[in-house]
């Protein structure tokens, strides 16, 4: 197994954002975790990269236990995760090259990265990943100036020179429009295939769901509700998945005791 949660927990405060939670992804599969906003599916994805620590429970992951790891112990699982962001998390500011360059930080040493800043080192990579994403022709053009969904792919050229064995992606395509949303679901399976990466990402569309995953786990209040492959998710499934809490229940006016009293509450 890849990834192994069993019995875990998380709770912001008095909040539990996850649940007693029981997941599993094998080597080299393709999941999508979908749910109704505030599911859990963020923290997921960020149990599984070590950016949130449970509270309790066991998150193995790349055949690490991160709950209660060292810092080092967890750098270097991080090292092997690449992970997606809705936002891109680019720095607009900078050329391209040194956002893709970002993938490498982990593996380059403090000055070789510092003095990259100045002058991009290893440039033919990180141009081999800008041309495996479409875009070889924009390396030194400044990042904020592309549009989200060449954002996006600039992000996935990031997480390609960081050769991962895993790849996150945390509502990838949340940001961009559907067709655009469609192509980088797409292009992030196509990269993952042809290095052989787990891939697993969460998602609001459905229908991206069921495109290419090998599975669909549906989340809701921080447990797994379903967990199927694509051409098994009924309507029925994903409408009690996203169905609205039911309000509370307020009982019919009956006959009454009559009319008001005129005393005020
Ligand atoms: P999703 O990604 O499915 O929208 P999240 O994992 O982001 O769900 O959030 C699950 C629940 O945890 C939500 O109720 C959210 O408000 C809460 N939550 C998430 N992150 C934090 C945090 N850092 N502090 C407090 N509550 C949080």
């Amino acid at each position: 197994m890849l990834v192994e949660l069993r019995g875990v927990t998380v709770r912001y405060g008095g909040l539990t954002a996850v649940d007693d939670l029981d997941l599993t992804v094998e080597s080299g599969q393709h999941v999508a975790v979908i749910g109704p906003s505030g599911a859990g599916k963020s923290t997921i994805i960020r149990l599984l990269n070590a950016t949130v620590a449970p509270t309790s429970g066991s998150v193995r992951v790349l055949d690490a236990e991160l709950a209660g790891a060292s810092a080092r112990a967890l750098r270097a699982v991080q090292r092997r995760i690449g992970t997606v962001h809705q936002q891109f998390h680019l720095v607009g500011e900078l050329q391209v090259v040194h956002n893709v360059n970002a993938g490498r930080l982990a593996e380059w040493s403090l000055w070789r990265s510092l003095t990259s800043l100045l002058r991009p080192r290893d440039v033919p990579t990180a141009r081999a990943a800008l041309d495996r994403v479409g875009l070889a022709d924009r390396t030194t053009q400044r990042t904020s100036t592309l549009s989200g969904g060449e954002q996006q792919r600039v992000a996935i050229a990031r997480v390609l020179v960081q050769r991962p064995a895993l790849v996150l992606a945390d509502e990838p395509v949340a940001s961009l429009d559907p067709a655009r949303g469609a192509e980088i679901v797409a292009l992030l399976h196509e990269v993952c295939r042809e290095s052989g990466a787990t891939l697993l990402s969460s998602l609001h569309d459905v229908e991206l769901a069921r495109r290419g995953f090998d599975r669909v786990i549906g989340v809701r209040e921080g447990r797994v509700r379903f967990d199927t492959a694509p051409d098994r998710l009924t309507t029925t499934m994903t409408d009690a998945l996203y169905e609205l809490a039911p309000t509370p229940h307020r009982p019919e006016p009956g006959p009454g005791p009559g009319p008001p009293t005129g005393r005020r509450c």
